[in-house]
């Protein structure tokens, strides 16, 4: 079985010091946890860079699964050639064929750490393109060409004491920092298009996520709770870990609220319990901050003045990822993580359900608390609480 070496890149060029060390060993272990399953292959940290070495059968699939490990930024396939020209140049014709099947333009460039190797760079390059183009017309491909200032692939050539490595083809990733380096945060998890897209923009800048979702049983269904353990599924392929689920058991509350206040402030006090809840759950989780898919202007409990009056019901700070999205960028980045098919399954969130006919578009703090009044919230946080349940998924 043959090997293929990969070479992992990670950016974040302003990390230094023992930041460094922490973020390489974080991103290390990350990838080796996306890795499971897959059988003989190895993670090395050496000469200051993150290398995968797998079997090529295996190698489509581990790439695919690095794409999405946070923090990497792009990956190239690498060829570990004897060090001597022909070899070298063996491999870099190779790497031409694979990344340019049909012709192009290309360009060698040559980094010589290794002293003892008797070419420079710039000879070393020279004479490679010279074999390329010397294949080339033995093999009659002449829609090849080099170029120096724009080509389509770089074939880079890196001769190292170790040995001599060649590469072309780069291939990007999702970027970010590795999830974990930043902490862990609670992520306010609806069934609706916008919370998983921030999920996975915390997830992005390295934060772990846990979830917490209000569901209205028995009038949210058995198949509304589905799609949220589908959507922590797929947000816990990018965590590389299981999500940890809080399940909350928020009907009674909502009827609480029915009965007690007036409708137009239904949602406002409805999210301000939200809120009150998940600040609970996250303190007893360790969790930093909450994160939720509000944007300002999307619907009514989303304006500044409501958000500010839902907001004043606690004091962990709460992390909104998606304020400045439009919604059609919201949706396409929930395309391309994978969890728009899901998130537009038509089962009923907690939030449709009681929904006034005009909700406060700019609800007053003073005229809540008042409202607030009438419920014992304390006595419903608890028994909501003794009603929900915890599930880990992934
Ligand atoms: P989403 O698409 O995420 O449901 P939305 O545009 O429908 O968002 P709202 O329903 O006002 O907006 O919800 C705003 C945010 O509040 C959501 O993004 C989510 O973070 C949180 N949220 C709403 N409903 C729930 C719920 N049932 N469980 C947990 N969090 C919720
Ligand atoms: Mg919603």
């Amino acid at each position: 079985m043959t090997k293929q070496l990969i070479l992992i890149r990670y950016g974040e060029l302003g990390l230094k010091g023992k930041n460094r060390h922490l973020f390489i060993g974080r991103l290390a272990n990350n990838i080796r946890a996306a890795l499971k399953g897959l059988t003989d292959w190895q993670v090395k940290v050496t000469w200051g860079r993150l290398w995968l070495e797998v079997s090529k059968e295996q190698m489509a699939t581990a790439i695919a699964r690095l794409q999405h490990v946070f923090g990497i930024y792009s990956l190239s396939p690498v060829l570990e050639a004897d060090k001597e020209i022909t070899s070298i140049a063996e491999c870099a014709y190779a790497v031409l064929l694979q990344a340019l099947p049909l012709g192009g333009t290309f360009k060698v460039e040559t980094r010589r750490t290794d002293k003892t190797f008797p070419l420079t760079s710039p000879d070393t390059s020279r004479a490679v393109a010279n074999i390329i183009f010397d294949k080339l017309e033995a093999e009659h491909k002449a829609e090849y060409d080099a170029d120096m200032h724009h080509p389509q692939v770089m074939i880079n050539i890196e001769i190292r004491a170790e040995g001599a490595f060649v590469y072309g083809e780069t291939i990007p990733c999702a970027g970010g920092l590795p999830v974990g380096c930043g902490g862990k945060a609670l992520l306010l998890l609806s069934g609706g298009i916008d919370s998983p897209v921030a999920g996975w923009m915390a997830m992005k800048r390295g934060v772990a996520i846990e979830a917490i979702h209000f569901h209205s049983f028995p009038f949210t269904g058995e198949k509304a709770k589905e799609k949220v353990y589908e959507l922590c599924k797929i947000l816990s392929g990018w965590q590389g870990a299981p999500i940890r689920l809080h399940m909350i058991h928020f009907t009674e509350i909502q009827k609480a609220i029915y009965a007690n206040c007036d409708a137009e402030y239904g949602i406002t006090i409805m999210r301000r319990f939200m809120y009150r809840i998940a600040e609970k759950i996250a303190s007893q989780r360790h969790c930093l901050a909450l994160y939720t898919g509000e944007s300002v202007g999307q619907v009514a409990s989303q304006t500044l003045e409501s958000l500010s009056v839902i907001n004043d019901a606690i004091h962990i700070p709460v992390l909104r990822p998606l304020i400045g999205m439009d919604k059609e960028e919201i949706m396409d980045r929930a395309k391309q993580i994978g969890s728009f098919e899901t998130s537009i399954l038509p089962y009923e969130d907690c939030c449709t359900l009681f929904l006034p006919q005009y909700p406060k578009i700019r609800p007053v703090l003073a005229e809540a608390e008042e409202m607030e009044k009438k419920l014992d919230i304390e006595a419903l946080i608890a028994d909501a609480l003794s009603k929900s349940e915890m599930k880990t998924i992934g």
